[in-house]
């Protein structure tokens, strides 16, 4: 490396689109990618995952995560099969569920290309997977945990600290100071709302030159849900009738905000205690974690929970091996089955909606987002059939939607940008290009801030801003 190149910042991924986090600091003092997602949803995305990488892999010197989820974190064992080999620096929180969430994207990985294989549609003979579960391991190894408000100095003269972004339990936003430039560079992973359960706000930001912002919901604002009433309707019914309330929910994060509501509800007496079943071994790891932090009083969870049992109202009954799911098929209502994957787009819970589907006394309770295309959506939209494990299921069973969001909203970035200290320009990424545009408007309008949308693989020096 030469001293006197300039700094470079290029958007390598989730520029002009929502998944594939990754931004690259090409520096006098090394090279440092920040966030290493896998591109995730439609199929022209997900090959994306398998274009060449655009520097060496092997000249990267570190990265830095600023959460778990896999589309910031997801790319990373490809990365190490590429020959990357250096730190992976991220908060204790975020290893944490690191090491829970890889294995499971190698599996899935792994799988898709055994299906391949079977169907023969791969232009590979045989297809492989993207990686494998020793990729992810190898991964795994490289995970350096720096807490919150540590700094650490990743390559001589860059210095990398994280603050809370109250997305889910580990996540953060990012501050990397480049010393001889005198800049400091925010990114802002993604950031949670001010009101989460159980997390505390984002931090402000301060003092920043450059950020680099998230814009999921650069365009809209989420409603206010009256979330305890909707969950004590279909809680009430399930109760008087002998039905199931089936919720697919994300592994992480969502699981715990369903549980939290569920409490609150039985607590003040508003819907009777049924048993709850979660059932996902992914999400029983992540609420064994977060009721871990809980009782230590984690810095990033509410005080009034430090030292607390989560949950303690309600009967939860966490189904771990196969036999116990399949046990559930035959068990009757009235119950609650959390399971994921939050779109029913694979894991448990699709046995879980083709078991209970077609009985008028069950209700599917969507609680997130759901993608176009997915089982999900599909049910969201009123679908009056729906294809699971190869048939057709008619869907007689209600369908609330509830769409709880762990993302900040339009006003929330705004507000969260306007805690930032002089800053020059904001780049926004990690959003659809209509609400990536929104957000770069508002923010030049109301911040007063220069902001640009960046294309996929734009190079802007960092120095001069
Ligand atoms: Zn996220």
């Amino acid at each position: 490396m030469t001293s006197n190149r300039a700094p470079v910042l290029q958007f390598i991924g989730a520029a002009r689109t929502v998944t594939g986090s990754k931004s690259l600091l090409d520096l006098p003092g090394g090279r440092v990618l920040v966030d290493c997602g896998l591109y995730q949803g439609r199929k022209k995305l997900r090959l994306a995952n398998w274009q060449p990488f655009p520097v060496d892999p092997a000249t990267i010197d570190a990265v830095v995560l600023t959460h778990a989820h896999i589309d910031h974190c997801g790319y990373l064992p490809r990365l190490v099969k590429l020959g990357f080999d250096g730190p992976v620096w991220c908060t204790p929180g975020t290893a944490e569920l690191v090491r829970i969430l890889l294995p499971d994207s190698a599996h899935l990985q792994e799988e898709e290309a055994a299906y391949a294989n079977r169907r023969g549609y791969s232009k590979h003979d045989p297809a492989l997977p993207l990686y494998t579960d020793a990729d992810a391991q190898a991964a795994i190894e490289l995970l350096r945990p720096a807490g919150f408000g540590e700094t650490v100095t990743v390559r001589p003269g860059i210095d990398v600290t994280w603050h809370r972004a109250g997305h889910i339990l580990g996540a953060a936003f990012v501050r990397v100071g480049l010393r001889e430039s005198d800049t400091t560079v925010v990114f802002s992973g993604d950031l949670g709302r001010p009101t989460h359960p159980l997390l505390l706000p984002p931090d402000p930001i301060g003092a920043a030159d450059v950020l680099v912002v998230e814009s999921t919901y650069g365009e809209t604002e989420h409603l206010e849900l009256d979330a305890d009433g909707v969950i004590a309707d279909v809680v009430n019914d399930a109760a008087s009738c002998g039905g199931v309330v089936v919720v697919p929910a994300f592994a992480v994060d969502r699981t715990e905000v369903v549980l939290w509501h569920l409490d609150q509800l039985v607590a003040t007496g508003r819907v009777p205690s049924i048993p709850v079943f979660v059932d996902s071994p992914m999400a029983s790891r992540a609420l064994d974690f977060y009721r871990g932090e809980a009782r230590r009083g984690s810095p990033e969870i509410r005080p009034e929970l430090h030292g607390r049992e989560l949950f303690p109202a309600l009967d939860i009954v966490e189904t771990r091996s196969t036999d116990e799911s399949k046990a559930l098929n035959t068990r009757r209502g009235p119950m609650v089955i959390v399971s994921a994957s939050g779109m029913a787009t694979g894991g448990r819970v699709v046995h879980h909606l083709a078991n209970r589907l077609g009985d008028s006394r069950n209700t599917v309770l969507l609680a997130g987002f759901q993608a176009p295309g997915t089982r999900g959506d599909q049910l969201r939209s009123g679908a009056t059939k729906l294809k699971m494990l190869g048939r057709y299921v008619p869907v007689r069973a209600n369908v609330v939607s509830l769409e709880l969001s762990s993302h900040a909203d339009r006003s929330e970035l705004l507000d969260w940008i306007g805690t930032a200290d002089a800053p020059q320009i904001a780049y926004v990424n990690h959003g659809e290009v209509d609400a990536a545009v929104a957000l770069a408007d508002a923010i030049e309008t109301e911040r007063r801030l220069p902001a640009v949308v960046p294309q996929p693989g734009e190079r802007v020096r960092l120095n001069g801003t």
